[in-house]
């Protein structure tokens, strides 16, 4: 009996639970996110707010140009919705990551719709100079499905970044292998001329495309008549050309990015250092912050459309202060004396700060903290701030400084304090937010070279 009677009560309590259980269910658990870096990671918190499970990999202070995915890290990933990276190559680690994870969720590149600033490192020059010269800006392999896709240009604020441009479209899987082929065609006088809604294929003659003024988008239909790898050459970055969406798409409307691509713009690394890639720290422009938060708002609201009114409030909310943060920035910046406008920082992180704001920032590293500064750069980064007069140099929170300390000894250029470049700082520190942080470094750098 006494056997019965417990197997009975387990049965009722499993029922309980079972009658409980749908209840816990409806009751939302919160999203589970990945971001890669903490200045991200605050930007996706300040959307997803209570919504959301939020990790991030690379913590304040810590340097995610080099950093080491951990088997916590793997779990983390594994179970995350929507994962959250800067892209343009600042995670070189993260391909490897997410397929040692088994990651099934979405991946959102945050700087997606951003202009990115191309970085040439030095004796990099004739490499890009040649590609100039021969015609094309871009080239991209995709492997595609026979059947039709569409090829769009954009106006990005009113106009387009070219009023036209010449592509070549050819059956290749390799980009050195079809280059020269391409370049012969892009050079060649005669191409045929493309209109908006006209049809592309696979061919052996360069087309001209023409944007259409009068529309807000041109777009292409790409015919592809035989499944393979097809590689594209353009005059232009397809890139600039991107308002709001992807600029290649299928039919169905779904993204459809290459398999490879050159310059390589980290959309799909593959973990060795390439020549000619962009500045990856876009965040150092609040400008670019928000087209993050629009990213970022548009990729909760998909995951988790039961909250999308919320992740919508917040978005417009936050980028209202962003907007202050940046007036302050502007302003600041303006009030700053002539003379006293170049700075110097461990490693090249401000460019989108110099091209919004204006001042000149130089650096003896490149724009990864991986590569180091050879004695050349050194001797002429410090010839220079003897020539310009530069009277202060600035440490960065994430990076190795002795070397500027170096070059302040040297120089007697003082150290004017921490920027804060690829990271926040601590909780308790003075840049715990993205928006302290902006505020935090231009009050730095006003103090150092205001006086
Ligand atoms: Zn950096």
């Amino acid at each position: 009996m006494k056997l019965r009677r417990t197997f009975l009560k387990s049965v009722l309590a499993a029922f309980a639970i079972s009658a409980v259980m749908p209840t816990i269910g409806q009751a939302k658990d919160p999203l589970p996110v990945v971001a890669t870096f903490s200045i991200l990671g605050d930007m996706v918190s300040q959307v997803g707010g209570d919504h959301i499970a939020l990790t991030t990999l690379v913590g304040h202070d810590g340097d995610a140009h080099v950093y080491q995915p951990t088997p916590a890290d793997a779990r983390a990933v594994s179970k995350a919705s929507v994962l959250f990276v800067n892209g343009l190559e600042f995670e070189g680690w993260i391909d490897r990551l997410v397929d040692a994870s088994g990651f099934k969720g979405t991946r959102i590149i945050a700087t997606k719709g951003i202009d990115p600033i191309p970085f040439e490192e030095e004796g990099d020059h004739d490499e890009h100079g040649e590609h100039a010269e021969h015609g094309f800006e871009w080239a991209g392999v995709f492997d595609l499905a026979a059947g039709t896709y569409k090829w769009s240009f954009a106006k990005v604020d009113g106009d387009y970044a070219d009023p036209a441009m010449k592509m070549v479209v050819l059956q290749s899987g390799d980009i050195e292998a079809a280059e020269e082929k391409a370049e012969a065609l892009l050079e060649a006088d005669s191409s045929d001329t493309r209109r908006d809604n006209d049809v592309l294929v696979a061919q052996d003659t360069a087309y001209t495309l023409t944007f259409d003024k009068s529309k807000d988008m041109t777009v292409f239909s790409v015919d592809i008549k035989k499944s393979g790898k097809y590689a594209f050459f353009t005059e232009h970055m397809p890139f600039e050309f991107e308002a709001n969406e992807h600029f290649f798409k299928d039919l169905a409307g779904k993204d459809v990015e290459p398999i490879a691509q050159e310059p390589d713009t980290g959309h799909h690394g593959h973990g060795h250092h390439h020549h000619g890639t962009f500045d990856p720290h876009a965040w150092q422009s609040v400008q670019n912050a928000i087209v993050y938060i629009n990213n970022i708002t548009s990729a909760l609201s998909e995951a988790d459309p039961a909250n999308a009114d919320t992740y919508k409030q917040n978005s417009e909310a936050y980028i209202a202060k962003l907007k202050e943060v940046e007036a302050e920035i502007s302003a600041a910046v303006k009030a700053l004396p002539e003379s006293s406008r170049t700075v110097v920082t461990s490693h090249d992180a401000f460019g989108y700060f110099e091209k919004s704001y204006g001042l000149a920032f130089k650096a003896p590293t490149g724009i990864s903290t991986e590569s180091e500064a050879s004695a050349a750069d050194v001797a002429k980064l410090i010839n220079q701030i003897r020539e310009e007069g530069i009277t202060a140099v600035f440490v960065e929170n994430i990076a190795d400084n002795r070397l500027l300390e170096q070059i302040s000894s040297e120089t007697g250029a003082q150290i004017g304090g921490t920027l804060y470049s690829d990271a926040l700082s601590a909780p308790d520190g003075p840049a715990a937010t993205y928006l302290e942080m902006m505020r935090y470094n231009s009050q730095t750098l006003s103090q150092a070279l205001g006086s």
